[in-house]
């Protein structure tokens, strides 16, 4: 577990208790902080609520015995330990800060305001890891944003670190939340995931290594339009000292202008172009020119931390993908089925189009936008589209003048009838340019239904 000194004897609030905060909850009271947590599902507060060891001790399962369930503002203990209580969170009088996991909606929730009100700051665990980066043995941190492509190189920076044998771990938007984890022993690297969330949830991370891939829009619910989005990825910038490094794509307008505006770092800055033309044939599971940007972002990372050549193609070679990411699940009478079911905007699932050669596309779910302009360079290699979900009806008719359309609604059946039309050498891709959430839980989910349902064909 990663923890600060500088926690002790304050008090923190957290909302939101899935993982990462139920892991922030566990990190403040082993630093000794005072907590008052909430979730709005029950099942989530149950997991620290009173239990018959109540007033025996502190942490999960168990409360303070000095206060009441509802009581505002635990203490530490008599014997200095951290204590946390659940209760609801209205007034945030007396709290050092508002613990916020990135999938509350800021923009939005009462309690932002409350806080705003109470002059109380709003952070995350991110920010908590960057109070607690003086107590870890001396290491360098790598934080990864993007609209595009961030899980991908940040596994990919993580995997090219671990085969040269330099101690890592992976945190953030990915695996296990970060103050969960052990700190790494001297001269390790800690490879960051960020979202524009996790970045708005952070004050003081001074990333070593910062990396922004791209920005589209996305995500425009939860910000006042595509400028606020994009002036949430600059931050993760405007956080460094001076001398770290910054590597930014420079294939959008909001991207190039972020990097305009560091051209004094000089050398400490690496810009990526777009459609550099680059051998990627010894790299199995980095196709498509995505992951050209993927790639070339990664060994600008490796070589600023200092990684020998050799020990970054081993890298590039042997790293195997993430799933639901341009997959190759199954191949069945020389049509090859692939899993792209992360690609949740029309932006992700362009490359995946531009990929193969003759590909029968299942798209659609819970559009983000109104069109699929951004797939449309790649329509030359649809031979047919099936929509599904939510989104189905109205791909249809947009594609429809493009290409043949069947608008089948499920994935089920989307899978059936593709497969029944597809010929050797033909490609079944899921890349819905869609969330997943009007038919699936979540994308992997959605992936898995694809499986599933391909399984089925053998
Ligand atoms: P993220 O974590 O940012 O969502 P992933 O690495 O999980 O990104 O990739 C999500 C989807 O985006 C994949 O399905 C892939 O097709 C697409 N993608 C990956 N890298 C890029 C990139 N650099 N530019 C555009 N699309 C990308």
């Amino acid at each position: 577990m990663i923890v600060a000194k500088a926690w002790r004897g304050k008090r923190y609030a957290v909302l939101g208790l899935a993982r990462s905060g139920a892991a922030t909850v566990r990190a403040l009271v082993a630093g000794g902080a005072g907590v008052v947590a909430w979730d709005s599902d029950e099942a989530k507060r149950a997991v620290f609520a009173p239990s018959p060891l109540r007033g025996e001790g502190w942490g999960e399962g168990q409360t303070s015995s000095a206060a009441p369930v509802a009581a505002p503002l635990p203490t530490l203990s008599p014997e200095g330990r951290g204590l946390v209580d659940v209760a609801p969170l209205d007034d945030l009088t007396g709290f050092d800060a508002l613990v916020v996991s990135p999938g509350v909606p800021l923009n939005t929730h009462p309690l932002a305001a409350v806080a705003r009100e109470a002059g109380v700051p709003v952070i995350g665990d991110i920010e908590l890891f960057a109070q607690a980066r003086g107590d870890l043995p001396s290491h360098k941190v790598v934080g990864i944003t993007g609209t595009n492509g961030k899980s991908t190189t940040t596994a990919l920076v993580h995997h090219i670190l671990k085969t040269a044998g330099i101690p890592t771990l992976m945190g953030g938007n990915i695996g296990l939340p970060i103050l969960e984890q052990e700190a790494l022993p001297e001269g390790g690297v800690y490879v960051l995931e960020l979202s524009s969330y996790q970045i708005d949830l952070t004050q003081t991370l001074d990333c070593d290594v910062a990396v922004l891939l791209n920005i589209t829009p996305d995500h425009l619910d939860r910000y006042d339009g595509f400028e606020g989005y994009a002036a949430s990825k600059a931050r993760l910038f405007a956080m460094q000292s001076a001398g770290h490094d910054a590597i930014i794509g420079i294939g959008d307008a909001p991207s190039a202008a972020i990097a305009r505006g560091l051209s004094g770092r000089a050398e400490h800055l690496t810009k990526i172009a777009p459609g550099v033309c680059l051998f990627q044939g010894d790299w199995p599971a980095l196709q498509g020119p995505h992951n050209a940007q993927n790639a070339l972002a990664a060994i600008a990372v490796a070589k600023a931390l200092g990684v020998s050549e050799v020990d970054i193609d081993r890298g590039l070679a042997s790293f195997t993908g993430l799933p639901h990411r341009m997959q190759q699940i199954a191949s069945y009478g020389g049509v090859a089925y692939v899993d792209d079911s992360k690609a949740t905007n029309p932006e992700s699932t362009a490359p995946a189009l531009a990929a193969f050669e003759r590909v029968h596309w299942i798209v659609g779910g819970r559009a983000k936008g109104d069109d699929l302009d951004a797939c449309r360079p790649a329509f030359g290699h649809v031979v047919r589209a099936y929509t599904i979900g939510e989104a189905g009806p109205k791909f249809a008719e947009i594609l429809g003048g493009s290409m043949p359309v069947e608008a089948v609604g499920t994935l089920d059946a989307a899978v059936r009838s593709a497969a029944a039309n597809a010929k050797p050498g033909d490609t079944v891709l899921l890349s819905p340019a869609c969330a997943s959430f009007d038919q699936f839980r979540d994308y992997e989910a959605r992936g898995a239904a694809f499986r599933a349902a391909v399984e089925l064909l053998a």
